[in-house]
């Protein structure tokens, strides 16, 4: 055993299983910190995660006190101050898990080459994805930039893998204090408490997270591939925000999917979803402009309309179109979105509105639980046509028509935008053609902001100019 205290700088590790950096620290050392490091500002414009990240630190801290290991939260202002002053320290080992977003693995070389010319024992280890980013290329050495290749690929090198064996995180001999002036997980609560809402459905913990995992693969999973697609039922995991903040590792739902005896379509089509996941980890480590900017150059030409009051309607889940409006009322309300729902309002902005997508995912950012950049910038650019392997930009979703064919009985639309519960479904998603005494578009519920012919329209055209 390694004398030294062992840290755990901890990220989006809320997990004892695979969670290969504190196992790591537990394995060499008696005592264990772990500690996350808190940047105000990097949570800035993500009020929805700072509760989803507050529970995990207060629910994970709890379940590391059983171990002996104390989890403290150290307020910065700059990730380089502070591991130039703990640095000096020299009374430790440590230990971290790979983040696969180019900043973090930017610092990481800073924090490599500094504890080395130090002499500091340090160890930075596999994070939460089924394949290293350099692992998967073509054979010409170059990055994917089709999902099918880039998953034929992946899958296969994953499952051709020889399986390291699996290690426990040990109990510590005694639980002691590192760092001073730590902070309390309820100081990272939004100032704004609508996240109430949030604590009745949602309780982020892995324990919670795996219990998840199991119901999905047994009630759900075998018709997941139909089910998916509609947002009146739960046929979805509904487990991103674990994955997000690492309560599940990726690899742990591989190998609880594959237990199930026969490989159904459901379970491929599942964990081709996970590929999209790591295929947008791919992009956004070679293609690192795309988390800021189009990946697709010519798509800076596009001629993106500024409207705050469009802007604000659809925020608010006011356009006067239903399934839209549904969506974005679900997104407040709970901090989540279904997929489906994800690209049609995804559309509706960028393409019957011609904002720019940048100020969608800025707004997802701000509200999702699950909010992750790779995620949600290659999700927007998948759905606004500038992303790679993107829909094309002429296929505009019709939402009269989306809604018609994906919440045919118009539930979804009736339990988000509860204004047109009396409506049949032959209006449900058409409101505009319906009017009588108790019901008055203009008064009851918007007119639509844009028609959909006209904007779809312009959208074309405006296409035509790049
Ligand atoms: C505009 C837009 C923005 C999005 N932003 C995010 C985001 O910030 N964070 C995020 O995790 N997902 C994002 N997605 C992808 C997808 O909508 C969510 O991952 C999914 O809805 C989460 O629900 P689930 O866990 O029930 O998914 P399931 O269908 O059960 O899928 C299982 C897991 O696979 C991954 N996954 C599923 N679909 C996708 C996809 N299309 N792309 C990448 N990974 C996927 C997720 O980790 C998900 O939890 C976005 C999609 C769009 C169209």
């Amino acid at each position: 055993m390694d004398k030294k205290i062992g840290l755990f700088w901890l990220r989006d590790d809320f997990r004892f299983a695979k969670n290969n950096g504190l196992i790591e620290a537990t394995s060499n050392h008696d005592q264990v910190v772990v500690f996350y490091l808190y940047k105000n500002d990097s949570y800035k414009d993500q009020e929805a995660q700072k509760w989803w990240l507050s529970k995990s630190l207060f629910n994970f801290r709890k379940k590391l006190n059983d171990l002996n290991i104390s989890l403290e939260i150290v307020e910065t202002n700059s990730f380089k101050i502070f591991f130039d002053k703990l640095i000096k320290k020299k009374d430790f080992s440590i230990y971290w898990n790979k983040v696969y977003e180019p900043d973090y693995l930017k610092f990481d070389e800073y924090l490599l080459r500094n504890f080395k010319n130090k002499n500091i024992h340090h160890k930075r280890l596999k994070g939460n994805v089924l394949n290293d980013v350099e692992e998967i290329k073509k054979s010409d050495g170059t990055p994917f930039k089709v999902f099918t290749p880039f998953w034929r690929t992946a899958e296969k090198y994953y499952v051709e893998k020889i399986p390291t064996k699996e290690k426990k995180i040990k109990k510590c001999k005694k639980k002691i204090k590192y760092f001073n002036n730590c902070i309390e997980p309820d100081k990272i609560l939004p100032k704004k408490n609508w996240f109430k809402n949030f604590e009745k459905i949602w309780f982020p913990d892995e324990q919670r997270a795996l219990k998840e995992l199991q119901v999905f693969i047994k009630e759900r999973i075998t018709n997941y591939s139909e089910a998916r697609n509609f947002p009146n039922i739960v046929g979805t995991s509904k487990l991103s925000p674990f994955i997000k903040f690492g309560q599940l590792h990726v690899e742990t739902i591989w190998n609880e999917c594959i237990k199930k005896k026969s490989r159904t379509i459901g379970t491929s089509k599942f964990l081709a979803e996970i590929g999209w996941r790591e295929f947008n980890h791919s992009l956004i480590n070679f293609f690192p402009h795309m988390l800021k900017d189009n990946y697709s150059k010519k798509f800076d030409k596009f001629p993106w309309e500024k409207n705050s009051e469009f802007l604000n309607a659809w925020k608010k889940g006011l356009t006067g179109y239903p399934i839209v409006d549904a969506g974005m009322r679900e997104l407040y309300s709970t901090g989540w979105m279904h997929n489906r729902v994800r690209m049609i309002v995804g559309s509706f902005l960028v393409k019957h509105l011609l904002i720019d997508w940048k100020d969608g995912e800025k707004y997802f950012k701000n509200c999702l639980l699950d909010y992750s950049p790779a995620n949600n910038v290659a999700g927007w650019q998948w759905v606004a046509g500038c992303g790679a392997d993107a829909a094309p930009y002429f296929r505009i979703f019709n939402p009269i028509l989306q809604g018609e064919k994906f919440d045919k009985e118009g539930e979804y639309v009736k339990n988000w935008v509860p204004e047109l519960k009396n409506l049949s479904k032959k209006f449900i998603h058409k409101p505009w053609e319906f009017n009588d005494e108790k019901f008055r578009l203009g008064r009851d519920y918007p007119y639509p902001i844009v028609k959909h012919e006209e904007a779809r329209a312009k959208a074309l055209n405006a296409f035509k100019k790049i």
